[in-house]
């Protein structure tokens, strides 16, 4: 018999050949700064365990006793028989720790931005997005079925174009993400509030990048920029993530009460998809006890990003227009990079090579990111490697 799906072999065959074709390592241990992957031990420079959380005594202890106590799986949707007193206790944590009145928990950030968007616009409306917004906001914004307009990337003016041609639009929609999560740059988000304002435009932020990583305290984009004097802080909806700096799994939509109230009864994730286990909501509770008592973490991620960044740059590397933990490293084309990538992997560093369509042709790259539980020899050790890998291929 023919199979209908022979087509994908080729597909991938042409994947392979132009080196975008997608080979995840195996990790075999638990998250670590150094680890091993496929067989071997590395300093891993590829997770987005911002904090060091993942593998936290704390958050496993919180776990093991929610699953030893509570059970395995939730065994519902939320709005059926899946909400637990934990989840909205949870909840409850978040909104305080976003400085909004309200939050809601998501399977994944994923979730809660294509939830979201898709839930709040028609095809009445518009949506006016930065050109290198994650996939989760693509996603939501065609489901939506809005009209999707385009700005440059972190074009302020631009946006408040877009905003104002958009007479017909009987909302709009103006978002962006906190951090970008391949370039490690951070939104202008204080224009963007103004423009939002303006244009009476619903301002959306994703700040799974900035969640436990910008600001005093870890609070994000608005922390950063000083922003949550203001009403909101400037900011009708804030998405987080719970599976990068809090280190387990899920998403979540801080806003006003009826934006929430508004998603229960029409986010479709929310309302199709089974809630999340009480392992994972008891450690990501954890997680924000870490964060309030270990302060010392996010100094030390912060530090240890200082001294890898400078590093990287007085070997002469391009590492682009970051701001962040995220630190790419520029090769140029998509066989460079993955050269590059192969090249540290052999000499013992994990950093993924980043290409098309991810990034733009030309822009492929290996992307760096340091966490709180990097030590400094960790990082010597990695730039160490980066200078013989990036010498032998004439990057510095
Ligand atoms: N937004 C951005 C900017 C991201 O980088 C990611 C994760 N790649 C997400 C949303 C999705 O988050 P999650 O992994 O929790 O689904």
């Amino acid at each position: 018999m023919s199979d209908p799906l022979a087509y994908l072999k080729e597909e991938l065959a042409a994947l392979e050949e132009q080196g975008l074709r997608q080979h995840p390592r195996v990790l075999e241990g638990e998250q670590r700064a150094r680890t091993r992957f496929d067989g071997r031990d590395v300093v891993n420079l590829a997770s987005n365990n911002y904090l060091g959380l993942a593998a936290h005594p704390r958050l496993k202890e919180a776990a093991s006793r929610a699953a030893s106590e509570l059970g395995a799986g939730s065994g519902a949707v939320r709005t059926i028989a899946g909400t637990m007193s934990m989840h909205l206790e949870l909840e409850r944590r978040f909104a305080e720790f976003k400085g909004a009145e309200r939050a809601l928990m998501f399977q994944a950030g994923f979730t809660a931005n294509a939830g979201t968007v898709a839930a709040i616009l028609t095809n009445e409306d518009v949506i006016v997005s930065d050109e290198l917004n994650h996939a989760s906001i693509i996603d939501g914004a065609r489901l939506s079925r809005a009209q999707i307009k385009v700005y440059p990337h972190k074009d302020v003016e631009a946006a408040a174009a877009l905003l104002a041609e958009s007479t017909d639009a009987k909302r709009k929609l103006l978002i962006t993400d906190g951090v970008f999560s391949m370039d490690g740059d951070i939104a202008p988000l204080p224009g963007l509030v103004e423009a939002a304002e303006n244009a009476g435009a619903i301002m959306m932020i994703d700040d799974a990048h900035a969640s436990g990583v910008l600001g005093a305290t870890g609070r994000g984009t608005v922390e950063h920029f000083g922003l949550h004097a203001r009403p909101r802080g400037g900011v009708d909806i804030q998405v987080g993530t719970l599976s990068k700096a809090i280190g387990v799994l899920g998403g979540f939509i801080a806003g006003p009460d009826h934006l929430i109230e508004w998603l229960v009864n029409r986010g479709r994730p929310f309302l199709f998809s089974t809630s999340a286990p009480p392992a994972v909501v008891a450690a990501c509770m954890a997680a924000l006890d870490v964060l309030r008592d270990e302060p010392e973490r996010l100094r030390r991620l912060w530090d240890r990003t200082r001294f890898f960044k400078s590093g990287l740059s007085d070997l002469g590397f391009d590492t682009g227009i970051s701001e962040t933990p995220i630190t790419p490293v520029i090769a140029g084309d998509e066989t460079k990079a993955v050269e590059f990538s192969r090249g540290l992997w052999d000499e013992g560093v994990f950093t993924p090579a980043v290409v098309f369509p991810t990034v733009k042709r030309g822009k492929a790259r290996v992307r760096t990111i340091v966490t709180a539980d990097h030590s400094e020899d960790d990082l010597r050790a990695a730039l160490t490697a980066f200078e013989r890998v990036g010498g032998k291929l004439g990057m510095i």
